[in-house]
């Protein structure tokens, strides 16, 4: 399977920025760009580019400095995206994902869950125990949760997550 490092950057830029943080990290602006010029170039409103943009900047691929108008006296963002910076950044979220995933495993490995056959809730077996095994709110029967499928699935994810690591380390060793 050959990963993409940028089909991968993509994914995350969008994960975390919206379709809106998408198209204007794929503008690849050269110089400083103010909200403004990006909302009128793409005619998209500037209330989402700036929204898309703050998101950008919580994960450190944009950043902005102020500037006040002095024609209207409105405070000016002007943006610039870190583009050198973009592989640490996804390497980072990919940790940070796959730590999630793994607490999420080791959640359901240390315990036996029951669940409403209406979905209300789930609980652990003591839990169900105490509730002779009826769900609190409907009184439906609690059956006993096969997590082995979930489980299955978040070992996927958690691989996937690896390949995709080894994949920017390695091109990151060639640049
Ligand atoms: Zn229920």
């Amino acid at each position: 399977m050959e990963l993409q490092s940028d089909e991968l950057i993509a994914e995350l830029i969008e994960r975390v920025a919206g379709e809106v943080g998408l198209v204007v990290y794929t503008l690849r602006p050269q110089r400083e760009f103010t909200d403004e010029e990006i909302s009128q170039e793409l005619g998209i409103e500037i209330n989402e580019v700036r929204k898309a943009l703050f998101s950008l900047y919580e994960i450190g691929i944009a950043e902005y400095r102020r500037k006040r108008d002095e024609e209207t006296g409105w405070m000016e963002y002007y943006w610039k995206i870190n583009y050198d910076r973009e592989r640490d950044i996804v390497l980072r979220e990919l940790l940070k994902t796959k730590r999630k995933l793994e607490a999420k495993l080791e959640m359901e490995d240390s315990a036996v869950y029951y669940i409403c056959i209406n979905g209300c809730v789930k609980v652990k077996y003591e839990a169900a125990m105490e509730m002779n095994f009826m769900c609190p709110r409907c009184g439906a029967p609690l059956d006993y949760l096969d997590s082995t499928v979930a489980k299955e699935k978040l070992m996927e994810e958690i691989e996937k997550i690896d390949k995709m690591i080894s994949y920017l380390m390695e091109s990151k060793s060639v640049n």
